[in-house]
């Protein structure tokens, strides 16, 4: 397989998993959030496929793509381990319903490090029944894995609903 055909299978894993969790969340209350803005391809995706959807956005370094800059007051600025215990303080324990952290650097030492990070951030967030994607793999105990029933090729993408 091609460098380009890994990148479009990725690709279309993640769209795969973004497109199911918006139609599982569908008439469900909860927050959404979005954990890396990057060029906001994905905050994009989720906001067509989730209109009128209050979508929180986290990042560090903002500078997405102008038409794909989330409203000021869903934009979360900073390094997410420390944006994330201060955003479940003010809404409070299981307040979200879909987690999409696509938050890959491409250093697999750094990448490692934030993916254990947020193993222990991201499920105190999530409500029952929500749901969590990511590019990393993460260790989430009490979420089962549903990437194999959503035909996800092994590895290409993440995806947890809590039990
Ligand atoms: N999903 C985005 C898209 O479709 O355009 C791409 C996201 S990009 C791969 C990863 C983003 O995560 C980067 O913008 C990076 O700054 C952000 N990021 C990585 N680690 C972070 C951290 N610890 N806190 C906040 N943002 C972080």
């Amino acid at each position: 397989m091609s460098r380009l055909d890994s990148v479009i299978r990725r690709l279309e894993a993640q769209r795969r998993t973004l497109d199911w969790a918006a139609a599982e969340i569908a008439g469900r209350d909860g927050l959404v959030l979005e954990l890396g803005l990057g060029n906001g391809r994905t905050y994009d995706h989720l906001r067509d496929r989730l209109p009128g959807r209050a979508i929180h956005v986290f990042e560090r370094w903002p500078a997405a793509h102008p038409d794909c800059m989330p409203p000021a007051e869903f934009l979360v600025v900073g390094d997410l381990r420390e944006t994330l215990p201060a955003f479940r303080a003010r809404h409070g324990a299981g307040s979200a319903v879909l987690a999409h952290a696509d938050i890959g650097s491409g250093d697999p030492a750094v990448d490692a490090e934030l993916a254990s990070a947020l193993s222990a951030l991201l499920p105190p967030l999530i409500a029952p029944g929500g749901i969590v994607l990511c590019d990393q793999s993460l260790d989430l105990p009490g979420f089962d894995d549903v990437a194999p029933r959503l035909g996800v090729p092994e590895k290409r993408y993440n995806a947890w609903v809590r039990r």
